[in-house]
């Protein structure tokens, strides 16, 4: 199979050099497994992280080796009773065009509900990041004013959907360039603006207006982060979901300088990891499903074609290049 590999580490920002295209020999199946001929891969921020070699909650890459990540594809040979040939499954084998999965690793994808890429997006871990990180971890309840940033990426527009389907009293979305504003006030954001445009402590609190927010989902950190520090009512929330503009920082980042802000407004600021949501994923999957289907959620993707073009879409997407989920078509 044809399979991306990690060449060499990046320093701040990757680098098409740091990627190597290669043809790897799929083993023969063993008992239990499955031969996935992958549709659709993800390309993830978290994934810059692991391209670092440091201790973290997920192991780094080892250079020379294939990437791994999400990805969607078709069974296409079985020796596991879990899965038969023509099955479309989730699994964690992507950056290559076919993987031996180990039946138990693969998830089968409700393709009667939705396309088959949905489930790397809306129906999967981007889905139950939103909704768990919106939900579980910041507590949101009806009423409450709502700030995401990353607002027109995968995760960013779910959350302000799902906040403003369950009865958020405002929500507010900000993202790098006025198209994607634009987009954002269509998907039914209340306001919304592009960070580029000036300070975001003074646009979000032109935003918000006198109410202020109740809760800030964080897809960014720094400058985002201190900003809703500012503006956040008492008793405020803080799902700490992602620090995107520290993921190529070579040096640490000063922001944010008003931490102290938490003890007087009484905040929580927590941080969560998907993978520790899992015990929601019924009741997520439910949910999403019931709002895909009456249109109350509408999702985003863009799609890059050909696992040769992973790699820039993986740069590209630290770059803001993507609406919604990005994606590779294998
Ligand atoms: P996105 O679809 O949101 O893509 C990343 C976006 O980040 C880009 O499109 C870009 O949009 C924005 N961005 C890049 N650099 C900056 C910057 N310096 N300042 C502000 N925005 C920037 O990705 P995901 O939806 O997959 O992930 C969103 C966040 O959620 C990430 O931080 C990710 O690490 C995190 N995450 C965390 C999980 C967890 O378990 N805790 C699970 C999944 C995701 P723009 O044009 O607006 O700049």
């Amino acid at each position: 199979t044809r399979e991306i590999r990690l060449a060499s580490r990046p320093v701040g920002r990757p680098t098409n050099g740091n990627f190597e295209l290669a043809e790897s020999p799929l083993p023969a199946l063993e008992d239990g497994q499955i031969l996935v001929h992958n549709l659709f891969m993800s390309v993830d921020p978290y994934m810059r992280g692991r391209m670092n070699d440091v201790k973290s909650y997920s192991a780094p890459f080892a250079v020379g080796k294939a990437l791994d990540g999400g990805a969607v594809g078709e069974v296409v040979a079985s020796r596991s009773s879990a899965h038969k040939e023509g099955d479309v499954v989730v699994h964690s084998l992507g950056w290559r065009e076919y993987a031996v999965v180990d039946g138990s690793a693969a998830t089968p994808a409700r393709t009667d509900l939705a396309p088959a890429s949905a489930f790397l997006g809306a129906l999967g871990m981007t889905g139950l990041t939103a909704y768990t990180g919106l939900l579980k971890v910041a507590e949101f309840k009806p009423g409450d004013a709502v700030f995401v940033s990353g607002a027109a990426g995968a995760v960013g527009s779910l959350v302000g959907q799902i906040a403003k389907a369950m009865g958020a009293s405002r929500v507010i979305g900000s993202a790098g360039s006025p198209a994607k504003v634009a987009r954002l006030l269509e998907l039914g954001f209340d306001a919304a603006f592009d960070y580029h445009d000036g300070p975001v402590v003074e646009q979000l609190e032109k935003a918000a207006g006198p109410a202020g927010i109740d809760v800030y989902f964080d897809n960014v950190g720094g400058e985002h982060l201190e900003a809703a520090l500012a503006v956040l009512n008492v008793g405020g929330r803080v799902a700490m979901c992602g620090a995107i503009a520290q993921y190529n920082s070579t040096e640490p980042t000063p922001a944010p300088n008003n931490l102290m802000q938490a003890i007087g407004k009484q905040l929580t600021l927590r941080g969560f990891l998907v993978g520790g949501q899992r015990q929601h994923a019924a009741e997520f999957a439910e949910k999403m499903a019931g709002w895909l289907a009456d249109g109350t959620v509408r999702y985003d993707e863009t799609i890059v074609e050909g696992l040769e073009n992973a790699p820039q879409a993986f740069m590209d997407l630290l770059d803001g290049a993507n609406t919604g989920k990005m994606l590779v078509r294998l």
